[in-house]
């Protein structure tokens, strides 16, 4: 079997650590210590039906710190980009992440998806579908449009919305 490493970025506070509780305790951590940085494993199956042993780490307010951040890069197979649909700042800062990812890995071919969360909070919502979908087809710039629409989903850790099927997207993205 093989391992895969998933590797969560995105601004404070956009529900990493909510989504990753949400996939792996079933639960919704409604307050976590936003400085905790950690990894979680399970083996789960591929849709193809392969066993894989998966291991998610989700990072913590380290932005500054640049070379702990390209340790996991060096170190992660496919990553999840978050920002919360209802902060626009929090959209804005994706770019940053996913440049940084694609320069430590020197490719545009790393599978990355693009997670827009809070998506329960409809009233607050200031990032449209259609931005998070323009901004999907922007990671790859090769890659043809159809395949934008499998780069980005719509998620709520509070509902549980969608959680499971950002995991698997990702993960069958990073199976190859
Ligand atoms: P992180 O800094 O990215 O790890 O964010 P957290 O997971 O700590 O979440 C930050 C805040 O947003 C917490 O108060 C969570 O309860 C809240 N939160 C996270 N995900 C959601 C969500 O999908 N919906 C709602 N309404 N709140 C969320
Ligand atoms: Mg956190």
């Amino acid at each position: 079997a093989e391992k895969l490493r998933l590797v969560l970025f995105g601004e404070g506070g956009v529900g990493k650590s909510a989504i990753t509780i949400r996939y792996f305790q079933r639960t919704f951590a409604e307050y976590y210590d936003p400085t905790i940085e950690d990894s979680y494993t399970k083996w789960c199956s591929t849709s193809s039906g392969a066993r894989v042993f998966l291991e998610v780490t989700d990072t913590a307010g380290q932005e500054s710190f640049e070379a702990i951040r390209d340790h996991y890069i060096q170190n992660g197979d496919g990553f999840m980009l978050c920002y919360s649909a209802t902060c626009d700042k929090s959209f804005d800062r994706l770019d940053n992440f996913k440049d940084h990812i694609q320069r430590v890995k020197n490719s545009t071919k790393v599978p990355i998806m693009i997670c827009a969360n809070k998506i329960d909070l409809k009233a607050d919502r200031v990032v449209s579908q259609e931005q998070g979908l323009e901004y999907a087809k922007k990671v790859d710039p090769e890659s043809s449009e159809k395949f934008a629409k499998d780069k980005y989903i719509e998620t709520s850790a509070k509902t549980g919305e969608r959680v499971d099927e950002a995991f698997q997207k990702l993960l069958d993205m990073t199976y190859r």
